[in-house]
């Protein structure tokens, strides 16, 4: 039985229904949305070995909270219980333009949480793929992942050479762009994920998604199936990697 990849999954809103994932048939980067779905993320990886957290707030949610304050408390997470990753963290331009600029100031708070401490990210850009990459550069993160990348393709190469991730979403299944996005994308640097419980046009999206996301990579690339998951196996121990040393 292979191991499946999730790299971004919200399983703190899974409720009591998350441990059905605690099996070892997966293996997860744990995301969070806010403070207290950092504490509960956090919570989660300490019951399961196979669950890693990220902490952080969701550039949705930056509307809402005081700036200063939520920045102290995802430190405070961080050094108390040696989380490596923040996440869902960054930028949206997309869906909520109107807080952009507290957006910017929130997402360089965590980006210097990440410089101090050597964190990864796993990374929301969605029509801010470019600001979202300068930032990673400018503040010399070592390992991001581009969550559900549907930017432009030419900005893929951009990235991969930095040697950042490309999220690759079971959305592969019923999303023309993103299947280009797959195509542009050397195998060494993409990564799986399912982004769940999130609803994508019908599709519920979660980690049971992953095996046929997997297949579907196999076609587009035209590799065997198990290579494709060996390699993707590869990509995410290197993700961790990046930080553990
Ligand atoms: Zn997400």
């Amino acid at each position: 039985m292979r191991t499946l990849v999730d790299s971004h999954v919200h399983l703190h809103e899974y409720g009591e229904g998350w441990t059905r994932y605690c099996s070892g048939d997966y293996i997860l980067l744990a995301v969070s949305d806010d403070t207290s779905s950092s504490v509960k993320t956090v919570e989660l990886s300490k019951k399961c070995e196979f669950v890693i957290a990220a902490v952080g707030v969701h550039p949705w949610n930056v509307g809402q909270i005081d700036i200063n304050s939520i920045l102290d408390s995802i430190e405070e997470l961080v050094i108390k219980h040696d989380v490596l990753f923040l996440g869902e963290v960054g930028l949206d331009k997309a869906f909520h333009p109107e807080t952009f600029e507290l957006q910017i100031k929130v997402f360089e708070g965590f980006l210097k949480i990440a410089r101090d401490y050597g964190l990864g990210l796993s990374v929301h850009a969605a029509g801010a793929w470019r600001d979202t990459l300068n930032l990673l550069k400018k503040y010399k993160v070592r390992a991001a992942v581009f969550h559900w990348y549907t930017g432009p393709l030419e900005l893929v190469d951009e990235i991969v050479s930095e040697g950042y991730f490309i999220g690759i979403n079971p959305a592969l299944l019923i999303q023309k762009k993103h299947g280009l996005v797959l195509e542009r994308t050397p195998i060494e640097f993409i990564l799986t994920e399912s982004d769940g419980p999130y609803n994508y046009r019908g599709l519920t999206l979660g980690p049971e998604l992953l095996e046929a996301l997997l297949k579907r990579i196999s076609e587009v690339k035209s590799m065997e199936l198990e290579k494709v998951s060996e390699q993707v196996s590869k990509n995410f121990q290197k993700l961790v990697s990046l930080v553990t040393h």
